[in-house]
């Protein structure tokens, strides 16, 4: 007889298992993937590989988006220990006060940035940062990359356009550039399942890996059990008073459907019966659309410089044993980055920018012959924090199986194309100012004249890419008819169900989405278990 059943050990996961197994809850843990992470995981650098690696990935082909011609963008999730923050680019951001400030409005209470503070500095372990504001005891530790000097040219590109250089984010964010801050130690990355391995007493934790929880069981309004695939055997576990779907925004949508939880209509085109009509499951989708430039850059130190240089990847392996900063092979070819406002309707920051020092024709390349281009190359790359578009997963039947139909709708509200290209043209011009423009011989991408709007959306429409930051499919609100939870997690209707992972958010209240469904986990196990602030931190 478990106490409660959490299903997925991602990044929600690996929060809400620990903290109801500590609270003395039997919890069993349910995750498809393996238990261990491989070194490409653990290098922060070899992200790249990680994502190739099948058997910790999950690799989902959306339908194909009408606004970027036909193209079918390729979207990937952890599968694993620590979910998707075992391979994710690692930059820790907090997000924008006002944007949690504002869930309000959508009927979402307790929600407010003052209010969420004391869940991020419980996850947070910062050793760079003596803020009050920042955590300095949690599972995560956080780390601050030093400037190259590409990083100095970059920061100098936006001080000649008025946007100061600031030491840290995540404190009061503001309109700045930035030396990014990742969710890695001194040599690897601090995944979500770091807070498996800090729980002192283990006996009220059971954790099954590669084990797929494949349905709900559903009677009156009660979730009764969830039946695995173990091994390709089908097993149901019957016993749990409390269940906590943490599978991410495309696969929680996923299992509610295939339980017969949603909008009628999808459930019963699949052939299964309804058992619970909530017709916002798997609507709302949102994710940040990124495009970029790249630049061949005249300083050798750049990640394509590790394919071309023994001698530089020589140094880099040495400082990285030395514990040297900085260090690309401690970093995920991102090292910079600026929050910067849409100057065209406020002050507010909206768009993010971000330096890579790197180059290719695809961001999934991970050597010189899968497209790593063979000079120095970097990259500068925005993306609209707050894109209006929505799109939806909702499953469909293929080859037997029921797998996520992903449509992401990208760039079909208007003002998403207008402000995106607003964002392209920051990004020329900042590459036309002095500090940067001496840092690179010529743009390799795009090579056209980009001026004319139509060549701009031809650009966007073969080289934008997902940011994989999915939200918003089971997101919280006030009732049934515009939501699938309440605030507190609780899907509504439901007596014994929970939703706790990227899915609840109705929009992005950050660039990135890591520490927003860490500090969400923190903050909803923590109001499930009737805590005090300083009960739950220590
Ligand atoms: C390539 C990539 C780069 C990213 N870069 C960044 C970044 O730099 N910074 C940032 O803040 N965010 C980044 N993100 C996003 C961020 O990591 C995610 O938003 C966050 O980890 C989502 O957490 P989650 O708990 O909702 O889902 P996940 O962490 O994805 O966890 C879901 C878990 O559920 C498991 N699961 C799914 N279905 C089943 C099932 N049926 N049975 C059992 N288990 C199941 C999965 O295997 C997985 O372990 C990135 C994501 C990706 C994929």
């Amino acid at each position: 007889m478990f106490d409660a059943i959490v299903i997925g050990a991602g990044s929600a996961g690996c929060v809400t298992a620990s903290r109801l197994s500590a609270s003395g809850m039997r919890t069993l843990l349910v995750e498809a993937g393996p238990r261990r992470l491989s070194l490409w995981q653990k290098l922060p650098l070899g992200v790249g590989k990680a994502l190739h690696d099948p058997q910790r990935v999950w690799l989902d082909q959306c339908e194909s988006s009408e606004m970027l011609n036909g193209r079918s963008l390729q979207w990937h999730a952890g599968r694993g220990s620590g979910g998707s923050s075992s391979v994710n680019g690692m930059l820790a951001v907090r997000g924008d006060p006002a944007l949690y400030n504002e869930l309000q409005n959508y009927g979402i209470n307790g929600w407010s940035y003052t209010e969420c503070l004391p869940y991020f500095t419980a996850l947070e372990r910062v050793r760079f940062d003596a803020a009050q504001l920042r955590g300095h005891h949690g599972p995560i530790d956080i780390r601050r990359l030093d400037k190259t000097k590409y990083c100095e040219a970059f920061h100098g590109a936006f001080n000649a356009l008025g946007i100061e250089s600031r030491d840290v984010y995540n404190t009061n964010d503001a309109t700045g550039v930035y030396q990014l801050q990742l969710t890695a130690g001194q040599y690897v990355r601090s995944d979500a399942s770091q807070y498996l391995t800090k729980i002192s007493d283990q006996r009220y934790l059971t954790i099954l890996h590669d084990t797929v929880a494949d349905h709900l069981l559903v009677k009156n309004n009660e979730i009764i059990g969830v039946e695995l695939i173990i091994k390709g055997v089908a097993r149901e576990v019957r016993s749990a008073k409390n269940v906590f779907l943490c599978l991410g925004a495309v696969r929680t949508p996923q299992i509610l459907e295939k339980s017969g939880i949603g909008n009628p209509h999808y459930i019963q085109a699949a052939g299964i019966s309804v058992t619970h009509r909530l017709d916002a499951v798997g609507e709302n989708l949102r994710d940040h659309l990124m495009v970029r430039q790249t630049f061949e850059g005249k300083f050798k130190e750049t990640i394509n410089d590790l394919f071309k240089s023994k001698l530089f990847l020589a140094t880099q392996g040495a400082r990285y044993l030395f514990g040297r900063s900085p260090c690309l092979l401690n970093t995920s070819s991102l090292l910079a980055t600026a929050f910067v406002p849409d100057s065209t309707t406020s002050s507010h920051p909206r768009f993010r920018v971000q330096l890579g020092l790197g180059s290719a024709e695809s961001r999934l390349s991970i050597d010189l012959k899968s497209g790593i281009d063979a000079y120095s190359g970097f990259h500068i790359g925005v993306y609209d924090i707050s894109p209006k578009s929505v799109g939806s997963v909702h499953i469909k039947r293929k080859d037997g199986d029921l797998i996520p139909r992903i449509t992401p709708s990208y760039l079909t509200d208007s003002s998403d194309i207008s402000r995106l290209k607003r964002g392209f043209e920051f990004i020329s011009l900042l590459a036309e100012q002095k500090s940067l423009r001496e840092t690179y011989s010529r743009r390799t991408r795009p090579l056209e004249n980009i001026g004319n709007s139509t060549l701009l959306m031809e650009y966007f429409s073969r080289s934008a890419h997902t940011c994989w930051h999915p939200v918003g499919t089971c997101r919280m609100g006030k009732g049934e008819s515009d939501s699938v939870t309440a605030s507190d997690g609780r899907v509504h209707g439901m007596r014994n169900l929970f939703i706790y992972d990227a899915s609840i958010y109705p929009f992005h209240t950050s660039s990135n989405t890591n520490l927003p469904v860490l500090m969400a986990a923190e903050k909803l196990v923590h109001k499930f278990l009737g805590l005090t602030n300083k009960e739950f931190q220590n």
